[in-house]
Formats: structure tokens, sequence, C-alpha cells
């Protein structure tokens, strides 16, 4: 399954250039008026992109400069319009003859070439290169989303122009992995619960754990070289500590990249179609330790894994996190002794693991209690854990194949450390 997205991006156009794209501009609409106009011609509209192509293409040729491929874009968007037209008349519906008038040219891979930041556009005379005006790249945007992303590729794009401005409507796609549709189907689902934290980064209810060792450590190492800039007091120590924080920050999120795509994994391999996670909202006053920057952290990295989860068919959402670090996973005794800071020991049954990792559970738990008690339709729901799958009954099923003893999991959770690099 594909997934589709369209990017508007503005260009960088001088002047120059900008004569040559309203010439392209008003050629491409010429020529596909004109071939319009030419199946329109007696009783039966033509339809056929292949007859089209054989009786327009050398007229549209001769009579306009456009690249070849030009022509054949403007000879489809025309066929497409007559199409369109047909349809609605076999409805039984009123249309007349389409007339483009809004400046657009349909670009695709052969007169085009789409680049990171530029993009190469064929023109009534040769080809111009453009910049992208693209936004600041921190900030959560289509363009971060889609465009830095190789998992979706450029496929082709809409030149248009808007108030003099010029604007490219990138159409990306991406591929989408299809192996969760017969959990859509049978409308079972499974969560995996992730817990954010400050000594372990992200803890997944299947036991695996994202440690922020390597994120303390950079953050120690990028403070130390701004204290060290900051005795200089130059100007040109000022810029030197931007450059640090920008150094820093792709660094930091290329680490959340990594974490993200760790989580989908999990997810994927597991076989769950949610991903629960706590409520942001007021997470660095619950955290103890936490700083603005683990803040900013957990917000990309839940960023990261939304749109990253979007290809897999995989639903991202927040729980209420209140008591999750309490509340017993196992028998539900919430009591603030429970826990002992990496250590969960509960008071009533007697349940010892990483409290992050009982944490994680009790996300998934929560999710999945909050869709099975709400408007959720009564759908099996489980919260994946290292080994099987506990439901909202407490009641825990063995891996496929494997036998197990209900009610007593073997959860000692694996430990996975994040490459560093
Ligand atoms: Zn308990």
């Amino acid at each position: 399954m594909e997934v589709r997205r369209t990017v508007p991006v503005k260009l960088d156009v001088d002047s120059d250039d900008a004569a040559l794209l309203r010439e392209t501009v008003d050629e491409f609409l010429w020529a596909a008026n004109y071939v319009v106009d030419h199946a329109w011609q007696g009783n039966y509209k033509t339809t056929s992109k292949a007859q089209l192509q054989e009786e327009t293409y050398d007229e549209v040729r001769d009579q306009t400069r456009l690249h070849a491929n030009l022509v054949q874009n403007a000879r489809n968007k025309a066929a497409d319009a007559v199409q369109g037209v047909v349809a609605r008349w076999k409805q039984g519906e009123y249309a007349g003859e389409p007339h483009f008038s809004t400046p657009t040219v349909v670009y695709d891979k052969r007169c085009a070439a789409f680049h990171d930041e530029s993009v190469s556009l064929a023109t009534v005379d040769g080809r111009i290169e453009a910049q992208y005006v693209l936004p600041d790249g921190d900030r959560d945007t289509p363009h971060s989303r889609y465009l830095d992303n190789d998992d979706y590729e450029v496929t082709s794009a809409e030149l248009h122009n808007k108030d003099g401005e010029w604007f490219l409507h990138l159409r990306t796609k991406a591929e989408m992995e299809s192996d969760t549709s017969e959990q859509a189907t049978t409308g079972h689902s499974t969560v995996l619960g992730v817990d954010l934290g400050v000594n372990q980064l992200a803890v997944a209810s299947t036991g695996t754990f994202w440690s922020g060792h390597e994120f303390d450590h950079w953050r120690r190492e990028y403070e130390n070289r701004r204290a060290d800039l900051q005795q200089c007091g130059s100007r040109h120590a000022h810029e030197n500590i931007q450059a640090v924080g920008r150094k820093e920050t792709g660094r930091f999120k290329m680490m959340l990249h990594r974490i993200a795509n760790g989580i989908i994994e999990e997810a994927t391999e597991n076989g769950c179609t949610v991903i629960a996670f706590e409520e942001l909202t007021g997470i660095r006053d619950r955290l103890s330790g936490a700083s603005w920057g683990h803040k900013w952290a957990f917000e990309r990295l839940y960023e990261y894994v939304e749109y990253k989860a979007e290809l897999h068919g995989i639903n991202v959402e927040q729980v209420d996190p209140e008591n999750t670090s309490r509340r017993c996973s196992t028998c539900g005794f919430t009591h603030p002794d429970n826990r002992e800071s990496e250590s969960f020991e509960c008071l009533k049954c007697g349940y010892e693991n990483h409290a992050d990792y009982n944490a994680a559970k009790n996300i998934g738990l929560r999710y999945l209690r909050r869709n099975q008690t709400g408007d959720g339709g009564g759908a099996p729901v489980g919260v994946r854990l290292n080994r099987g799958t506990l439901n909202a009954n407490g009641e825990y099923e063995p891996p496929a194949g494997e036998s197990g003893q209900s009610g007593s999991p073997r959860e000692s959770p694996i430990t996975r450390t994040e490459g560093s690099g």
C-alpha cells in the first residue's frame, strides 16, 4: 500500500528565470487547451491518451517551445479533464468543455530533477535551477516530515504562481507495510506501551530499553564547550556558541530518529497496531531530573514516532499519566512507596521489576482499558509484553506456539542498548 502526501514549497527565483517560467506556463496552458479543443471536436469526445497523443503531438511541438515531456503532461492534463466531463455525463450531470487558466505546469522526473534543497525545471528555453525556501528545520513541518524523510520519494510536482510568487507542490509517496491488515480486519489490536524518562529515555512494554546515557553525555559535553567559549566573550566566540548549538541539535535529532526507528521496529516485530505514550503535557514537572532539553527531546521523539508509525498503519496515542509509575502493573495496587528510584516492588503482591518497565506496561494497560470501557466497540485489545500479551482482564497469553502458565508471565526485561554513532 502507498501513502501519498503533497508538500508545497516556495521557490527562490530571480527575475530572468521568473520570465522563463511565465512563458512556460503560458505555453503549457495553451497546449492543454489545444488538446481539449481537439478532443471536443465531433459528436464523440476523444478520451484516449494514445489517440490524443497521435493526433496533437506534432502540432503542439510545432506551435510551442515546450520540452517533449511537458507536451505529454499537458496532453495528460487535457485527457484527464475530458474523461472527468464524460464521467459526469454518465452520471446524468451537466458539464461543459474544460478550459485551463490557473497558472500551473505539471512536472515529472523526465522534465525536472528533484534534489533535497533545490529543483531543476525544464522551461521553454532550457532548464533553470531554483532553491527551495524552506522553514527552520527544527520545527515540525510537512518539509521535515516528508522531504527530509528517506522513506518518502518525490515523484512529480505542479508549479504554481500565486501573487507573483512561485511555488512547487511536490508529490511524495512512500510504501506502507500492509502486514497489519489482518489485525485491522479482525478488529483485534495490540498496544505497545512506551514510558519516557531521564535515565532511560524510553522503555517499551516489551522490555526494550533505550538508555539516556548518550543523551546526557553529549549534553554535558556541549555545555562544557559553550562554557569555554563564553569565557572568551568575543563576537567570534558568540558565533561559535551558535555553531555548537546547531551541532548539538543535529546530533540529538539523529539520536532521536534512531530511537524512534527502534520503537517502530519493536511495534512491527510484535504485531502492534497502537503505540501508547503518556501525555507529554507537564512531563518536565512529573519527572525528577528532567530539563527543558528532555522536554524538547520527548516532543521530537513523539513526533518522529508518530509520522514513522503512519507508514506502518500504526496509531500513536497519548494516555493519562497519573500514577503510571506508582501503580503495580500486575495487581493494580497503587502506592508511592511501591517505587524506589529505578526499582519497583509492589507492597501488596510483591511483584518486582524495573520501575520504568512497570510504567510502560501501565501505559499500555491504560490505553487498553480506556478503549474497552469507552466507545471502542469492545474489540479485543492486548498489551504486548516481552513474551506474550496481557489483556484487559489481566489474563496473560503466551506467544503462539509456546506453552506458558496463565497469570505467571516470564517477563524479566531484555535490555537493548542504542548503539552510539
Ligand atoms: Zn502488585
